[in-house]
């Protein structure tokens, strides 16, 4: 991509940066198969340290690490309560039924936040002829309600009840930093009473590749196993790795910004007529708003858009996602705004 483009897609589009490339270039690596690549081995350490937890392991892509949770802890035939737009109920491919062998039961609301009692009335009776609910998968923040937060105690009371029940509980934390940063709670704190974690390196936190899984030793140990078996038992990883470590250090911090230039370009996209979006409800780096009102497709803004050097992505006939990260700064907000008044008003 071109740099005089401003790239709302999504915040995967980000690239490493100058002291990422760096570390690729100097770290010191092995076969991380066999157990003996330092710089992976010291990202897991750092992560495992960083959410106050045993262990932690680094997966290819946050797809993988949600169906190696999954996987984990599932049975073929167990069901897994979700959110209803959930990335792991709508973009991974259906592979927690493909591979794992579990059963999706999708909760639909309207911000993407579960609610114990949402949860409890969708657990199968223990009966022996219905298939029985194995794990409860919470997504925080939340990709399609618009990076919307769980409040720590609501997360909290769901993981308790849902213990007390007998079932696990599982964090699709791809943008828990985001989470963290917007709540002032540290990711321990907000992750701690998951059995399993994922989040992903290669969103906000801007390496090229990856994510995590954190979680107890035994977990862990079982998803290194679970991970291999998938073909994601990787070699010289610590070229990966060792940008991983820069992303976690020096990423979060900055995150703050993101938030900002999301709420800057909400309020703005909410004064426009033809928008529909309330701009209280944009809390991190996500903002979907409505275009119906334009009378124009989602589809037909985004090429208006892109007309003007602006990327966004439609996320259904009359819902545009915008998405703000470290490529973009305040100057490429205030284009997209401008885009924006033009893509509209044309
Ligand atoms: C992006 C994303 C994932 C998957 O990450 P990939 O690395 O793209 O596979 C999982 N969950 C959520 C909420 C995401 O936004």
């Amino acid at each position: 991509m071109s740099d005089t483009l401003v790239d709302l897609r999504s915040d995967t589009v980000t690239r490493p940066t100058a002291a990422m490339r760096r570390a690729m270039a100097e770290a010191e690596v092995g076969d991380d198969v066999y157990g003996e690549d330092p710089t992976m081995n010291r990202l897991e350490e750092y992560a495992a340290q960083l959410f106050e937890r045993e262990a932690s392991l680094f997966v290819p892509s946050g797809s993988m690490g949600n169906l190696i949770s999954i996987k984990l802890s599932t049975r073929p035939g167990t069901e897994v309560i979700c959110e209803q737009k959930a990335h792991i109920n709508q973009y991974e491919m259906a592979s927690m039924a493909a591979i794992a062998g579990a059963f999706p039961r999708p909760i639909p609301t309207p911000d993407g936040i579960l609610s114990w009692e949402q949860i409890e009335r969708e657990i199968r009776p223990k009966t022996y002829y219905f298939s029985q609910t194995a794990l409860v998968s919470l997504e925080n923040t939340h990709n399609m309600a618009g990076g919307t937060l769980y409040p720590p105690a609501v997360a909290d009371e769901i993981c308790d009840r849902s213990h007390q029940a007998g079932l696990r509980v599982h964090l699709d934390g791809a943008r828990v930093f985001n989470a963290s940063v917007a709540l002032g709670e540290s990711v321990a704190r907000l992750s701690r009473k998951f059995d399993s974690v994922m989040f992903s390196l290669s969103k906000g936190l801007g390496a090229p590749v990856g994510s995590m899984i954190v979680g107890s030793r035994e977990f862990i140990t079982q998803a290194r196993s679970a991970r291999k078996m998938l073909g994601g038992g990787m070699r010289q990883a610590g070229v990966l790795a060792a940008a991983a470590l820069v992303a976690l250090r020096e990423s979060p911090a900055r995150l703050v910004e993101d938030h900002a230039n999301a709420r800057r370009l909400a309020e703005a996209l909410a004064e426009l007529p033809g928008v529909t979006l309330d701009p209280s409800s944009v809390r991190t780096n996500i903002v979907i708003f409505g275009v119906e009102k334009s009378k124009k497709s989602a589809d037909k803004v985004c090429e208006a858009l892109r007309g003007h050097g602006v990327l966004a992505s439609g996320v259904s006939k009359h819902a545009v996602r915008m998405v703000t990260h470290m490529d973009v700064d305040r100057q490429g907000i205030e284009r997209a705004i401008a885009a924006m008044k033009d893509a509209l008003g044309a």
